[in-house]
């Protein structure tokens, strides 16, 4: 099985971190680097069952111009030609305005969305219960899956659960 995943949510929610859990130091940095295609790649995980190209989406924000307007047109586009899409939020932060306008646009595509939830190792598992359903009541997530990408909890089961949608 192979294919392409985008990974999305707002800055400082995990991205790069779970990156580096799930490729190495290497590559995840090397895609920090500014690029002009509409979707950059973050790096390829292989093994025997499965081939994945994680993406970089750029322009899931707030349109602020004209050019906003385009890069959101952009973002649609790219996450459309995806297999699935990780949908990062940071359990801690909770549901802020950035997470709602993401959901906006993830309503505009039918690509099914694993919602990733980050930093568990920060929050009481209590606490984590009423995230997930402030979260369920706004979008039919196809799967969520509870990680802590800094300790690497449960990032194989997220990674089952991706090929799952190639
Ligand atoms: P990005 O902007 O989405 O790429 O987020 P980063 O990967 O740069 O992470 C932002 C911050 O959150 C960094 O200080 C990370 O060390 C921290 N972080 C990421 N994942 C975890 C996690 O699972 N647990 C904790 N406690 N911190 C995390
Ligand atoms: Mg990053």
């Amino acid at each position: 099985k192979s294919g392409f995943v985008a990974i999305i949510g707002r800055p400082n929610v995990g991205k790069s971190t779970l990156m580096n859990q799930v490729i190495g130091q290497k590559i995840a940095i090397m895609s920090d680097k500014p690029q002009t295609t509409r979707n950059k790649i973050h790096g390829v995980y292989t093994t025997d069952q499965a081939q994945i190209v994680f993406l970089d989406t750029p322009g899931i924000h707030k349109p602020s111009s004209k050019l906003g307007d385009y890069m959101i047109k952009a973002a649609e586009g790219a996450l459309s030609e995806v297999d699935a899409i990780l949908f990062l939020i940071d359990v801690v932060e909770g549901l802020g305005g950035g997470d709602r306008y993401i959901i906006e646009t993830l309503k505009k595509v039918k690509t099914p969305v694993i919602l990733v939830m980050n930093k568990i190792d920060q929050i009481h598992p209590e606490a984590l219960l009423s995230v997930i359903t402030t979260y369920k009541d706004l979008y039919p997530f196809a799967e969520i899956v509870p990680i802590s990408a800094m300790h690497g909890n449960n990032v194989n089961t997220l990674l089952e659960q991706v090929i799952k949608f190639l």
